[in-house]
């Protein structure tokens, strides 16, 4: 290939490095050069892809050699070692200034430990989010890049020309420095899992309780992708839900096998919230509930044991319906608040300077969390940057407070029926426990004190108090 014939490389070419430098050789102006570990896949590429104007490389020296200084090259490969292989490969053929940027799912920690250790050859290194699947690296992702202003002012550009557009604004900003990137990506899937539990346990109401076929329920998250709830989770479960499978001629969902697997962001999310100290609990059920889900040979054990001890019985169904989706509602502003929480904790921990508005603005389109609601989250944080938290907006509260009854019947209905509710019950505790005058936390620090001599702090004076408690001896 022709000395810096490129003005961009992509590294790693299975399905979202292929898509991604597909998705940047069809902007205009831009030449993509391409190099993968094993030469087929590039092959591939290329071959059936000769619109792109592919520059093929073969090995590392050459990938360098074909890109115009500073060089700018994105990392699609596997997260982990796959990742430190090929900054180890590439920071030997780049020269200081150029920037690697790793659009795959790293843990933000590696970012930050990548970006010191890179940042002191002098070539620049960004850790930047990618969400949206192999449909959004084609046709527009939501990127949520970290790392330097200096690299930011370099990439904005061709970022902006690939990712998604929502409402006129592409779906890219520059998050903050380091890891920050990679863990508003970590919080943006933790989002997704509740999101798409709580989807779902409205599924199994509307079914169990709604008595509901799959097809008609289908219909149900179709019109609600009408309203407040509009989003690609909700529009793509009214597809799942319609889908019958060939072979046997039942509703698809019937003949999946009921154990959810996961790739690990939700983990990280819930450990680093944890460590935070940030209650995410909508995220961590949803976790759970994936766990619990493959567990067959408990799950099998316990089959027999006792369940409801109230039938529900449904008297108007369209009310039931209407339930359901308020519950559904409110559990995910409660979800959202919680993912904000967890961005502004990390933002305080690692001193970046996060805007909590552009990362809704950011989420609008591309990644699979888009939603119409996710406006209302901007306007929030524009209304009041200070917002302690978002489930307290002026909006919020109000949606929140309409819903609450019919939350409130859903979650209670459904334990008497012996339902499990884990992401609507919890969030709804949530709620409960924010909004309490006082909580039980008293009790919990005098047991502390009594066992441990771990001291409390009193209502009506400063200072820290210990107790001789009479079992204290
Ligand atoms: P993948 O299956 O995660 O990774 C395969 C790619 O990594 C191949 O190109 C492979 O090269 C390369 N690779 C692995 N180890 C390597 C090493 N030691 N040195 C050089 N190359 C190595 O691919 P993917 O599904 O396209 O995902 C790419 C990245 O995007 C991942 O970090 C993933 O988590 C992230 N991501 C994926 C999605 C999604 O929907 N799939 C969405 C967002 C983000 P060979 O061909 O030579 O084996």
């Amino acid at each position: 290939p022709t000395p810096g014939a490129a003005n961009i490389g992509v590294v790693g070419l299975a399905v979202m490095g292929s898509n991604l430098a597909r998705n940047l050789a069809s902007r205009e102006g831009n030449t993509v050069a391409v190099f993968n570990r094993s030469y087929e896949k590039t092959e591939t590429l290329v071959t059936e892809h000769p619109e792109a104007g592919f520059i093929a490389t073969t090995d590392y020296a050459e990938f360098a050699a074909s890109l115009q200084k500073p060089r700018t090259a994105i990392i699609m490969v596997q997260a982990g070692r796959g990742t430190d292989a090929v900054i180890d490969a590439l920071t030997e053929v780049f020269e200081p200034g150029d920037i690697i940027v790793d659009g795959g799912n790293a843990l933000f920690t590696d970012t930050i430990r990548r970006e010191a250790a890179v940042r002191a050859t002098g070539i620049n290194f960004v850790g930047a989010g990618i969400s949206g699947g192999e449909e959004g690296a084609l046709n527009g992702p939501s990127i949520m890049p970290g790392g330097s202003a200096e690299a930011w002012a370099t990439l904005k550009p061709i970022l902006e020309s690939i990712a998604a557009v929502a409402e006129g604004e592409p779906c890219v900003t520059h998050v903050g420095t380091d890891g920050a990137g990679h863990f508003v990506k970590m919080i943006h899937n933790g989002i997704e899992y509740v999101d798409m539990q709580l989807i779902a346990e409205a599924y199994d109401l509307l079914r169990r309780v709604g008595g509901l076929e799959p097809a008609e329920i289908a219909e149900v998250f179709a019109e609600w992708n009408t309203g407040e709830l509009e989003s690609y989770l909700i529009e793509i479960t009214a597809e799942v839900l319609r889908q019958v499978d060939a072979t046997t001629g039942r509703p698809l969902v019937d003949v999946i096998l009921d154990q959810a697997g996961a790739k690990g962001t939700g983990a990280w999310t819930v450990q680093t919230a944890l460590d935070l100290g940030v209650p995410v609990s909508g995220i961590a059920e949803a976790v759970f509930a994936r766990s619990l889900s493959s567990k067959p040979a408990q799950r099998a054990a316990a089959a027999s044991l006792p369940g409801s001890t109230q039938e529900w019985q449904v008297a108007d169904r369209a009310a039931f319906v209407e339930d359901v989706r308020r519950a559904l509602y409110a559990s995910k502003i409660i979800a959202y608040s919680q993912g904000f929480d967890a961005i502004v904790a990390g933002a305080e921990q690692y001193n970046w300077d996060i805007k909590k508005g552009d990362i809704a603005k950011i989420w609008r389109a591309g990644c699979i969390i888009r939603a119409r609601f996710l406006n209302r989250i901007t306007e929030a944080y524009a209304a009041d940057p200070a917002l302690v938290a978002l489930v307290t907006a002026p909006y919020f509260a109000e949606a929140v407070a309409g819903a609450l009854p019919s939350w409130r019947r859903i979650v209670a209905g459904a334990a008497l029926a012996g339902i499990p509710t884990p992401a609507f019950a919890s969030s709804l505790s949530y709620y409960d426990g924010l909004r309490a005058d006082r909580l039980p936390a008293a009790l919990v620090q005098g047991q502390r004190d009594f066992f441990g001599a771990h001291t409390y702090k009193r209502v009506d004076k400063e200072g820290t108090f210990h107790t001789l408690w009479s079992g204290d001896r």
